[in-house]
């Protein structure tokens, strides 16, 4: 059977599932999105991937015309359609159907897109050995112009920065702020871990608040959420420059995406053994169990 894709309260079959080519989503990159994974019949945060939607929605003057619960059944709705218990779900809301001139009050309702499928953004060897990342000339937007901390459909910033990763060679890319401080990487945010502390830069820098950065740092202040051992106590957010990281002990990144992967080499340099560490181990570990219990149930 064909994936039945959400549009505008409808479900229709993939290959009839099609939005209109004035859409100003289209057009103009102009919306918001979310990632968001589903694990066993468990939408992993969904209240918190809906937080995020309606705050980048809101700062954008887009009015979303549909209530969180409504989406949230309509998600729902969805994958259930579908069957499906693992997945990974693309919810995007445009502007909607405008003229070809930038003016949003042109568009009149916004549309509202449920993709519900899979991702493997890297091969599971890379989760065992490590990724080695490069940080690449193209600086993350600076917050005055478009702050990184709104999940819009605007990612040709971070879609440069994967180009030149690319042409380097390498699957991910480092991305600085405009000030030269380690802001985050193209899809993920970006941890280290020195004597025991793990440390994040802090979302101002120009870094979005992933809902997988903030699943992190539950873990390590929030004792006892889940009943993996050994995973780290001390915590800090705090600006972080390409030194700092390069004479880590451990570094990972984090996403819907990725989930927790290692990064043994940034910029040529080895961090730490060269070799995933033992506190990004006891995250991963520590994360997994959490997906499997932190999140909205429903039944196929
Ligand atoms: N930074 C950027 C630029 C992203 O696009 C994403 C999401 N892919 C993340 C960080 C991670 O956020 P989350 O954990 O909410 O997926």
């Amino acid at each position: 059977m064909e994936r039945l894709v959400y549009i505008d309260g409808k479900l229709l079959p993939e290959s009839k599932a099609k939005i209109s080519v004035f859409d100003h989503g289209f057009l103009y990159g102009d919306g918001v999105f979310e990632g968001i994974r589903v694990y066993s019949g468990l939408i992993f945060r969904l209240d918190q991937h809906l937080d995020r939607l309606y705050e980048s929605a809101h700062t954008v003057l887009l009015k979303i015309p549909m209530m969180r619960k409504e989406l949230g059944q309509a998600i729902i709705k969805t994958l259930k359609a579908n069957r499906q218990k693992d997945a990974y779900i693309r919810l995007v809301v445009s502007r909607g159907v405008g003229d070809l001139g930038l003016d949003p009050n042109k568009c009149k309702t916004p549309t509202i897109v449920i993709i519900t499928n899979s991702i493997t953004l890297y091969p599971s060897k890379l989760y065992e050995d490590g990724l080695k990342i490069i940080t690449v000339p193209t600086v993350r937007n600076i917050p005055e112009a478009l702050n990184p901390q709104l999940k819009t459909l605007n990612y040709l910033n971070n879609i440069l920065a994967k180009i030149e990763a690319s042409n380097s060679g390498f699957v991910e890319a480092l991305m600085l702020n405009h000030q030269g401080y380690v802001a985050e990487c193209t899809g993920d945010n970006i941890f280290m871990v020195k004597r025991g502390v793990v440390t994040t830069p802090p979302v101002y820098v120009g870094a979005l608040p992933g809902i997988t950065r903030g699943a992190i740092i539950d873990l390590i202040t929030k004792p006892g959420l889940v009943k993996t051992g050994n995973l780290p106590k001390k915590f800090e957010e705090r600006l972080l420059t390409r030194h700092d990281l390069y004479n880590a002990d451990e570094v990972f990144l984090t996403g819907t995406a990725a989930e927790l992967i290692p990064v043994v080499e940034i910029d040529g340099r080895m961090i730490g053994s060269g070799e995933p560490g033992p506190v990004t181990r006891s995250l991963m570990k520590g994360f997994r169990e959490l997906t499997r219990k932190d999140g909205v149930k429903y039944a196929v």
